[in-house]
C-alpha cells in the first residue's frame, strides 16, 4: 500500500485534476490512499476572508467568496460531474459565508473559528476529486479527515495522536479500504479530543500523508508536487538549482525547518520511526524518478546538498551588563517566549553572557518586546538590563548536509563565500546537529546570500 499526496497546485484545476487522475490510474496496483491538499490558492482565500470579514470589510469577503465558489463550480462542470455535487460544495460554502457574516459582526475571530474555514478547501476538492474518478468507473469515497484524525488542541498547528487515531481509522475508513475502494483523504485537518476542527500548519496535508503512511505501515508515501523533487535550492530564487536524487530523513528534516517549502518541518517523523520511505514526484512531470528519502546510509564527506533561507523574521537582543552572573535571565525570557505561544527560530551563542540573542517571526515580535519588558521591568529600572532590541526584515540562511558532520572547515567555507560576497552576518546559531550551519543576514540579502552560496558550494 502506498501514500499519493497531492499538493494544493497539483489539484489546482480541472486539467490538473485529470492529470492527477491519470496518475491515479497508473498506480492503482499500489493500492493507493490518497490524500489531497485545497485547490491551489484557497486556503490563502479562505484565510484571507476571514480577516477581512474581522476588519469589516464586507465587500472584500463577497469578493473572496465569489471566487472560490467560482473556482469549484467551473471545476465540477469542466469535469462534467453529476450536478447534485453542486449543491453539495454550495453547503460548504453556505458554512464559509455564514462564519464570514458572524465574524465580521462580532469583529473578532478565534483560532478555533479560523480553523474551522480554513479546513473547507480540502473538504470541497476531495468530494469533487471522488466524483470524478468515479465517473471514471473508479470505486473512489471521500473522507474527511476530522472522522478520525485526532490531535492535540493548539489549533493553526494541531499534532496527530495516535492510538485514538489509529482505532478511528480502522472503524471508519478499514471497511471501505478492505472492500477494495479508494479512499480519497482531506489533508491539512484534523479534529481535537473535544470535537472541535483542528489544522496541522500550512503545508499540513504532508503531515496527514505521512502520518497515514504510519498508521497504514504503508511500503512508501509518494508526495505529488509542482517540482522535480527536493532541490539543492528554493528554484524560484536559484534557476540554476536541481533536483536531488536522494536525501536522508535528517536532512530533509532539517532543510524544511529552515524554510524548504517542499516539505511540512513536521512531516519526516512520522515515517523516520517506522523507516518508511517518502518520494518526492512532480505532477506535471510524473515519469521524472524524484527524489527518494530514507534513513540514508552511505554519507558523503563534505557535502553541502541544499541551501535554505526564511525570511521576514525579527532578531531579538536582551542586552545589559547585569546581566553577567544574574541566574535565571534567561530561563525568564524563553518562559516569556513560550507563553506567548511564539516559536524561536534559531539562538544566537554569545560567550560574554551580555545578550541573549534570538530569531521568531517578525509578525509575533513586537508582542514579544512588549511581554519581555514587563517581564524585567524591575532589572531594567535597575538597569541591570538595558533593554530589549527588535531588528526587522532579517532572513535565515542554512546550508545543509549530513556530510558536513565531522568535516572541518565547512563553516570557513560559508563565511568567506559570505564575505567576498559583501554580505553583513549578523548572527550565527547554535548549531546543534552539524547537519547545518545557519546564520542571519539582512532580508534584503536573502538573494544573494543564497546565489552565491549556491554557485560556490553546490554549482
Ligand atoms: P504543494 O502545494 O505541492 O505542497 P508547495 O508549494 O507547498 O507545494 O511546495 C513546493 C514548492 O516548494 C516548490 O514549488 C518550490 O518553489 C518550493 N521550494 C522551496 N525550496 C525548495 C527546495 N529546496 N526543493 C524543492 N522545492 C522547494
Ligand atoms: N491547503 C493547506 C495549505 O495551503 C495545506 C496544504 O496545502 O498542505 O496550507
Ligand atoms: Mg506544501
Amino acid at each position: 500500500m502506498i501514500v499519493m499526496k497531492f499538493g494544493g497546485t497539483s489539484v489546482g484545476n480541472p486539467e490538473m485534476l485529470r492529470r492527477v487522475g491519470d496518475i491515479v490510474i497508473r498506480y492503482l496496483h499500489e493500492k493507493p490512499v490518497v490524500v489531497l491538499s485545497a485547490m491551489s490558492g484557497v486556503t490563502n482565500r479562505l484565510i484571507e476572508g476571514t480577516e477581512l470579514a474581522e476588519a469589516g470589510n464586507r465587500d472584500g469577503y463577497l469578493e473572496t467568496y465569489e471566487s472560490i465558489r467560482m473556482k469549484h463550480l467551473e471545476t465540477i462542470r469542466e469535469l462534467g460531474l453529476d450536478p447534485s455535487l453542486e449543491s453539495e460544495i454550495g453547503d460548504f460554502l453556505n458554512s464559509v459565508l455564514n462564519l464570514w457574516k458572524a465574524i465580521e459582526a462580532l469583529g473578532e475571530v478565534t483560532p478555533r473559528a479560523l480553523d474551522l474555514i480554513s479546513s473547507m478547501g480540502e473538504r470541497m476538492v476531495v468530494r469533487i476529486f471522488a466524483s470524478y474518478l468515479n465517473k471514471l468507473g473508479i470505486m473512489a469515497k471521500s473522507f474527511d479527515a476530522d472522522e478520525f484524525l485526532i490531535t492535540t488542541d493548539t489549533h493553526g498547528n494541531a499534532c496527530p495522536i495516535y492510538k485514538e487515531s489509529k482505532e478511528l481509522f480502522h472503524k471508519k475508513v478499514m471497511p471501505w479500504l478492505e472492500k477494495g475502494g479508494l479512499a480519497v483523504i482531506t489533508g491539512f485537518l484534523g479534529r481535537s479530543k473535544n470535537g472541535r476542527v483542528t489544522t496541522l500548519g500550512r503545508g499540513g496535508s504532508d503531515l496527514t500523508a505521512t502520518f497515514l503512511g504510519n498508521l497504514l505501515d504503508a511500503h512508501e508515501v509518494w508526495i505529488w508536487t509542482d517540482v522535480d523533487g527536493v532541490m539543492t535550492a528554493d528554484p524560484r530564487v536559484v534557476p540554476e538549482a536541481r533536483p536531488l536524487e536522494e536525501l536522508s530523513f535528517v536532512e530533509v528534516a532539517e532543510l524544511s525547518y529552515y524554510g524548504a517549502k517542499v516539505m511540512h518541518p513536521r512531516s519526516l517523523l512520522p515515517l523516520m520511526e517506522k523507516d518508511i520511505p517518502v518520494r518526492i514526484l512532480n505532477t506535471f512531470n510524473p515519469d521524472f524518478p524524484g527524489t527518494i528519502i530514507t534513513r540514508g546510509t552511505k554519507r558523503q564527506r563534505g557535502v553541502v546538498k541544499s541551501i535554505t533561507y526564511i525570511k521576514d523574521l525579527t532578531l531579538l537582543n536582551v542586552t545589559g551588563r547585569g546581566m553577567l552572573g544574574i541566574p535565571g535571565i534567561a530561563a525568564r525570557v524563553f518562559k516569556t517566549v513560550s507563553e506567548k505561544g511564539a516559536n524561536i527560530l534559531m539562538i544566537s551563542q554569545s560567550s560574554s553572557e551580555q545578550n541573549i540573542c534570538f530569531v521568531v517571526k517578525q509578525r509575533e515580535a513586537q508582542n514579544l518586546v512588549d511581554s519581555l519588558k514587563k517581564e524585567f521591568e524591575l532589572e531594567i529600572y535597575r538597569r541591570d538590563i538595558e533593554g530589549v532590541e527588535k531588528l526587522d526584515d532579517v532572513a535565515i540562511i542554512s546550508v545543509v548536509g549530513a556530510g558536513m558532520r565531522g568535516t572541518p572547515g565547512i563553516a570557513g567555507r560559508v563565511f568567506t563565500i559570505t564575505g567576498k560576497n559583501g554580505i553583513n552576518v549578523i548572527a550565527i546559531a547554535q548549531g546543534s546537529s552539524e547537519y547545518n550551519i545557519s546564520f542571519v543576514v539582512d532580508g534584503r540579502e536573502v538573494e544573494k546570500a543564497v546565489k552565491s552560496l549556491h554557485r560556490e558550494l553546490i554549482e
